[in-house]
């Protein structure tokens, strides 16, 4: 490479400095390899004397160019001296500051968590750690991760609607509801049979009146089936505000 570079510099009378960029390699390694080749470098007064002249790129010589780049794999340093160049040129500006990132990351939030929260990917969130010399934490396999109140989709711990229907509690609470009202439907008077307990303020939507015995009707299997709140899903607690009748108070 220095031969072609030699050839550039002293019969082309070509600078370093365009050497270097048909090159694409540093002005610097442009000059050792002249040095190398023992090519005296032209002073100052000798490049100025050369003429600031824009100089054609003859055909002639982008041929020599190519011919000397053809099927050279540029060398390590090379590589590492571009990329070095290259590295901060595209930093992304970042809605955070890099000392709160660091502190982020080290409270121990994850990559995604930074990409969910700020946007941009993942990676950017990464490649900027690693600027700042953060070692990053392996990733932790999804499982891991969005396991329990990490999941988005987190509950609360809450168990299966079956499960919490049937806690003691609740079936102390039904038992307690039948025998105020003697075991008697409060809609029709149907006495015995098939009994369900109701909430009156739904099961689903107002967990703190759960075991109320006052939040309880006792109803036969068919006029619980026509209340409105049967497994109604599509009710919110706001659906409930304005019940005049309803006995139960409860705080918004
Ligand atoms: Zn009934």
């Amino acid at each position: 490479m220095h031969d072609t570079i030699r050839q550039m510099y002293c019969e082309e009378q070509l600078s370093t400095y365009e050497i270097a960029k048909a090159l694409s390699i540093k002005r610097d390694l442009v000059c050792r390899e002249l040095k190398v080749a023992g090519v005296q470098l032209r002073n100052r007064i000798e490049a100025s004397r050369m003429g600031t002249k824009k100089r054609v790129w003859t055909p002639e010589i982008l041929a020599k160019i190519s011919a000397s780049k053809r099927g050279k794999i540029p060398s390590r340093e090379i590589v590492e001296r571009r990329a070095k160049a290259q590295r901060g040129t595209w930093r992304v500006t970042l809605p955070i500051s890099d000392e709160e990132i660091r502190s982020l990351y080290s409270e121990g939030h994850g990559l995604r968590w930074f990409s969910r929260t700020y946007g941009f990917d993942a990676s950017t969130w990464g490649n900027r750690l690693r600027e700042m010399g953060v070692v990053l934490r392996a990733p932790k396999a999804a499982s891991v991760a969005y396991k329990g109140d990490k999941h988005p989709r987190w509950n609360g711990g809450a168990r299966t609607n079956t499960e919490q229907r049937q806690t003691a509690e609740v079936r102390a609470w039904r038992k307690k509801v039948f025998a105020r009202d003697g075991y008697t439907c409060q809609e029709c008077g149907q006495k015995g049979g098939r009994l369900n307990a109701d909430h009156i303020l739904p099961f689903a939507l107002f967990p703190e009146l759960r075991t109320e015995v006052r939040n309880g009707r006792t109803l036969c299997e068919k006029c619980h089936k026509e209340t409105d709140t049967y497994t109604n899903t599509r009710m919110t607690r706001d659906d409930f505000r304005t019940l005049g009748e309803c006995s139960v108070s409860v705080s918004y």
